[in-house]
């Protein structure tokens, strides 16, 4: 009897050719036109959530009521609400919890196995005993870290963590993140190049892009074995500053590269947890830099090394 556009759309209906014609023929959804008939046979309201696949994967709500005219059936109404959005934000919750309990078992795993070899009689073992204690400390320090990481991140998602934005001198930042960072560069056998001098002043947040530096360092320096280089750089093109950190190290293929911002993606599970990684730096990395009204992106050659951006608007 009647279609809106919304649905024709959805539905692929054309209204002069469904006109007249009954929901089996016209609607060509088969949970649908199964919903309809219920209601038309019944007499009585009906809903159910349902699901379409072309163009994309839409979720629906559906709601079905009879129509009546002088207490006899005439026809159904059905109105379908758009939930697909809601579905999706579902999955993601239940998908982060997963990966957060399985991330939080493996260092508790390795804890509660030490300490139990420990009571079991290592103690007396007297070359090895240290080294025990010294694994339960150091997936002690990565619990703590992964914590932390995790609390920042909802932090800065739940917007507690507002930026102060203010005219800030990315090239002194920068050169002084470097700086905590050559120690550690130097130990693994990598140098560490700061950026060079000049004028970069960004609106930014100065403790907010440390934290976003000191990440994309971190990482460099991390996934680049000795011998390799890592280089700092700026550089202020039309209304924005861009910063970048390049290295040479293992660089990330092509089908990850879309995904290393998210939440425990990494591209080779073994080698992050081995250097101590939670998975949730680059999330972070990629929070803040938005929360700034900026953009962060990362360009890689396998092998050559990766290099990751992220602009900001120029002060
Ligand atoms: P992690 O704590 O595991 O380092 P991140 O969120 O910082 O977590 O990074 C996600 C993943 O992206 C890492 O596990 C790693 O596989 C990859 N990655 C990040 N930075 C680099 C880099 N500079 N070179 C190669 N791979 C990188």
């Amino acid at each position: 009897l009647l279609v809106n556009p919304a649905l024709s759309r959805l539905l692929g209906i054309d209204p002069a050719q469904a006109r007249g014609r009954g929901h089996l023929e016209s609607l060509r959804h088969h949970g649908l036109t199964e919903l309809v008939g219920e209601v038309l046979r019944g007499g009585r309201p009906a809903a159910r959530e349902l699901r379409l696949f072309s163009p994309e994967e839409l979720v629906f709500d559906a709601h079905v009521a009879p129509l009546q005219q002088d207490g006899s059936p005439t026809g159904a109404l059905v109105v379908l609400h758009d939930i697909t959005r809601l579905r999706r934000l579902e999955q993601v919750r239940r998908d982060f919890i997963a990966n957060v309990s399985h991330e939080l078992r493996t260092p508790l795993a390795s804890i509660k196995g030490y300490a139990e070899t420990l009571r079991d009689g290592a103690l007396e073992d007297k070359t090895h005993r240290l080294e025990f204690v010294k694994t339960i400390e150091e997936q002690a320090v990565h619990l703590s870290k992964l914590v932390d990481d995790l609390l920042d991140l909802s932090l800065i998602e739940s917007g507690h963590r507002q930026p102060k934005l203010t005219a800030t001198d990315l090239q002194a930042l920068a050169a002084d993140v470097s700086r905590h960072f050559v120690a550690a560069a130097a130990e693994r056998g990598v140098t560490l190049a700061p950026p060079a001098a000049g004028p970069s002043t960004a609106l930014a947040d100065a403790a907010q892009v440390r934290q976003v530096l000191a990440n994309l360092i971190d990482n460099a320096i991390k996934y680049t074995e000795s011998g390799g280089r890592v280089e700092v750089a700026l550089e202020t093109k039309g209304s924005e500053v861009i910063a970048s950190v390049r290295d040479t190290g293992v660089g990330i293929p092509g089908t990850d590269l879309t995904r290393v911002f998210e939440r425990f993606y990494r591209v080779e599970k073994g080698r992050s947890r081995e250097a101590g990684g939670t998975g949730l730096g680059l999330a972070i990395v990629k929070h803040l830099v938005e929360a700034q009204g900026g953009r962060v992106w990362v360009e890689s050659r396998q092998p050559g090394g990766s290099a990751f951006f992220f602009a900001l608007p120029a002060a």
